[in-house]
């Protein structure tokens, strides 16, 4: 909480910057109460320097202790196979860059029923030590569970920065972790890099606009989640073995208040998810209606692709909010993007610029799209796509 020194003299400028209405004027002085986030912002308007943050805990901490580049590998189910996703591995690549600038290791968290045959894969992206959890009470994802887990790791070893990808599980997690370890935590990261001995973490604010660039000077683990498809992901060192830490953590007793009764995978006609997915069809605003999307589900379906949509189609509710392309919704980074009906406004081309071939339709000859895509159709999409389908048919027969 903010400190407030004996010299208040009540003058009340503080009370109104608050953003968090945190602080009120009581018989002449300001006092702060829990709502108090230490953002800082009143520290400045005091004329007579009253107002401190709390820096001497941060300032004790010995961060030399910290040392390690962590990522948290997601392991993902596909067809009743588990492998780790493929932004585990894409944060492995920025993490050999990062460990190599900071001389420090490499280290992949892996946490699941039976991991061992993982290790090989990750060591070849570049991991110095493999931390391996694993029992049958970690098979499925918990969030009490992998959490304890996490922290009992990294209360013992001490990394200086902790990746996660941003997915449903990742964003799951790493926000419980920095919750209960007293550090922060940069979600959506688009950049890493280091300065100084600190992790520059680089997102996009305020609507995309700026970007900005955060450091966390005085904590460590320095903590941040990354979308899938925003990094390059490269094997590094091929046949290369890493040491394997086993670490038999027993499960929290928290991890029971969750029981899984039954899983249900999401069956849909894509035929792959749409972030990991090598061939996106997506459809915006000129589709005109819900129902015609059906014919993108067709095509997806014939080169074994995902849907995916811009945000005025999900606005509209012609497809599901998860299918939603661009900086509010997935990047996607697939071989081919099919843009059909879509302008090209910024917040959707920052979610698919790096697509290897984009193919545009659109009725307006000078639509922003055309200006990201290898080929481009002018023309309506209600009338080229049926030839597609018809296209790709005979072409596969
Ligand atoms: P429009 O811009 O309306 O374009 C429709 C296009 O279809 C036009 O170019 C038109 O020429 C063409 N067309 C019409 N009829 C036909 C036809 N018969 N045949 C062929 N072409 C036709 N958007 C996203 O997509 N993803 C995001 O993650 C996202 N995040 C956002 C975050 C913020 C903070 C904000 C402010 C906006 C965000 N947006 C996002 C919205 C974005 O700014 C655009 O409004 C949106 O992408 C427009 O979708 P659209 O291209 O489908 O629709
Ligand atoms: Fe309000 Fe921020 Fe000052 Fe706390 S530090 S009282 S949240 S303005
Ligand atoms: Fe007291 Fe300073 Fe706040 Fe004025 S700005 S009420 S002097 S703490």
């Amino acid at each position: 909480m903010i400190q407030i020194s004996s010299n208040c003299v009540g003058c009340g400028k503080c009370v109104s910057v608050c953003p968090f209405g945190a602080l009120s004027l009581v018989n002449g002085k300001a006092v702060a109460s829990s709502a108090c986030t230490m953002c800082g912002a009143c520290v400045s308007q005091c004329p007579v320097k009253a107002l401190s943050l709390p820096q001497s805990t941060a300032a004790a901490k010995d961060l030399s202790a910290y040392k390690g580049v962590w990522v948290f590998v997601e392991l993902l189910e596909e067809k009743d196979v588990l492998a780790p996703r493929s932004v585990s591995l894409e944060l492995l690549t920025k993490g050999r860059e990062l460990a190599n600038e900071l001389k420090e290791d490499l280290c992949a968290v892996v946490i699941g029923k039976s991991n061992a045959g993982y290790f090989a894969e990750l060591a070849s992206y570049g991991a110095d030590k493999i931390y391996n959890v694993e029992g049958p009470g970690y098979a499925d994802y918990n969030t009490e569970a992998y959490a304890n887990a996490m922290i009992t790791l990294i209360n013992k070893y001490k990394p200086s920065i902790v990746l996660f990808p941003s997915t449903y599980v990742g964003r799951d997690l790493s926000p419980r972790i920095s919750a209960e370890i007293f550090v922060g935590l940069t979600a959506d990261c688009t950049g890493l890099s280091i300065k100084e001995g600190n992790l520059i973490q680089t997102r996009p604010a305020f609507g995309g606009n700026i970007m900005a660039d955060i450091k966390c000077p005085n904590h460590r683990p320095q903590m941040a989640t990354v979308r899938p498809n925003v990094m390059p992901k490269q094997v590094t060192a091929p046949g290369k073995t890493a040491q394997v830490i086993n670490e038999p953590i027993a499960l929290s007793p928290k991890a029971s208040k969750v029981r899984i009764i039954s899983k249900e995978i999401e069956q849909s006609q894509e035929v792959e998810k749409l972030d990991e997915a090598k061939i996106v069809i997506s459809g915006g605003r000129g589709l005109k209606t819900a129902e015609q999307f059906e014919i993108l589900n067709e095509i997806a379906a014939e080169l074994g692709g995902a849907v995916g949509a811009s945000r005025a189609a999900i606005d509209a509710g012609w497809k599901p909010k998860n299918h939603q392309v661009g900086q509010s919704g997935v990047t996607v980074k697939p071989k081919l993007y099919m843009a059909c009906g879509i302008s090209g406004a910024i917040q959707h081309t920052v979610g698919m610029q790096d697509s290897d071939i984009i193919i545009a339709i659109n009725k307006d000859a000078s639509a922003p799209i055309f200006n990201f895509c290898k080929y481009g159709i002018v023309g309506d999409v209600h009338q080229i796509l049926p030839k597609v389908l018809e296209g790709i048919k005979k072409a596969k027969k």
